[in-house]
């Protein structure tokens, strides 16, 4: 669930640098723009990002068995310390007008911006099988940290997936659904070997392996995911109250192409080891990036946030002089 958190600001006339998303890679930078002396705003629609979906991170240096709704406010906090703006908020779309950005939101806001860091995450992958868009909400879930209390006591529920999502979705719904099944296409899991491990010990997981979902059914909600075997080509329906479809995340591409930016095969933004996009003064860190794909971490977002800031402030000053606070 998001976090509704007060105190959220007006978008000023010109900024040294607005930040796009708000992540952990958006609030990264946030705080390192602040640190280099630039006037920042962080507009997102919502506070957080995907990290609102995350249960408990235990990954993250120095911030053990920390839930991530807590992380999501310390973050925020941070930010607030260092007078980032922080606008909840759209952006639609942003072009060049001679050296400065025009950055325009939903909300008809419009601002200025002598550099922009990209950091828009990704959105969740769908199965596309029958039944799937028909049930959304009604038992079919993208989210197990939002949804799986609804499953207590239930009988049977279904992940689909093989990487750390799926297995973490899995070990999640263990804890309150009486037996959970857990479909994916190949024999060998991607997922970290730390989560393998507890859903191997988990005597309510089943494996299904080698098998993908063909078709959800039900009534007025989910009753069971017919699933083929890849070998055999068998079918089977496994009655189930819900299917959790955790198989990874896309690029917002059009977003990033109307707006110039070139992706890559995929839809993911473009960047050298310094976040550099194709674009002058167009920086991009986390999740949105062609970065670390197939390794995305919560500290990995944050460094390239880090990454992005200092070049963000060195064109900065490489362009302007100064920036704005400087001035
Ligand atoms: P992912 O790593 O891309 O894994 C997606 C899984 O879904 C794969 O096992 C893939 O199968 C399967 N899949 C993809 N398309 C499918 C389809 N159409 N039908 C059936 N199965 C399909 O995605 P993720 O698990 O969401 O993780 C995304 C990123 O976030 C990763 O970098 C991950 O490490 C990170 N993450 C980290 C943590 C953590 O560290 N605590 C937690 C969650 C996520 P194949 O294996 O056959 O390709």
């Amino acid at each position: 669930m998001a976090l509704r958190l007060p105190g959220l600001d007006r978008l000023r006339d010109r900024y040294d640098v607005v930040i796009i998303g708000g992540g952990p890679a958006a609030f990264s930078a946030a705080i390192y723009a602040r640190r280099f002396g630039m006037v920042t705003a962080v507009v997102a629609d919502r506070i957080g990002g995907m990290l609102n979906e995350a249960g408990v991170v235990d990954d993250y240096l120095g911030l053990p068995d920390t839930p991530a709704s807590k992380m999501v406010k310390l973050f925020y906090s941070h930010a607030k310390k260092y007078g980032v703006d922080v606008i909840l908020d759209t952006v639609t779309r942003f072009r060049r007008e001679g050296d400065h950005y025009v950055v325009e939101t939903r909300r008809r806001r419009r601002t200025l911006a002598r550099a922009l860091i990209v950091a828009i995450g990704t959105r969740r992958r769908r199965l596309g099988v029958p039944g799937e868009d028909r049930f959304v909400g009604r038992g079919v879930s993208y989210c197990a940290v939002c949804d799986a209390p609804l499953y207590r006591g239930a009988e049977a529920v279904a992940v689909v997936g093989g990487g750390d999502s799926a297995l973490e979705a899995a070990l999640i719904l263990s804890e309150y659904a009486k037996k959970v099944y857990l479909i994916h296409r190949r024999s060998e899991f991607r997922a970290q070997p730390y989560y393998i491990k507890q859903v191997r010990e988990r005597p309510n997981v089943e494996l299904v392996l080698n098998s993908v979902v063909v078709e959800i059914r039900g009534d007025d909600r989910v009753r069971s995911v017919v699933v083929r075997d890849v070998r055999s080509g068998e079918l089977r329906e496994i009655p189930v109250r819900g299917v959790f479809v955790e198989i990874g995340f896309e690029p917002f591409r059009e977003w990033a192409v109307e707006n110039g930016l070139e992706v890559d095969e995929e839809g993911f933004i473009k960047v050298n080891e310094w976040m550099e996009t194709n674009l002058p003064g167009v920086f991009a860190a986390g999740d949105c990036t062609t970065m670390w794909k197939g390794f995305r971490q919560i500290v990995t977002a944050a460094a390239m946030g880090a990454v992005a800031a200092y070049s963000a402030y060195n064109y900065v000053v490489k362009v302007f002089g100064s920036t704005l606070e400087q001035r």
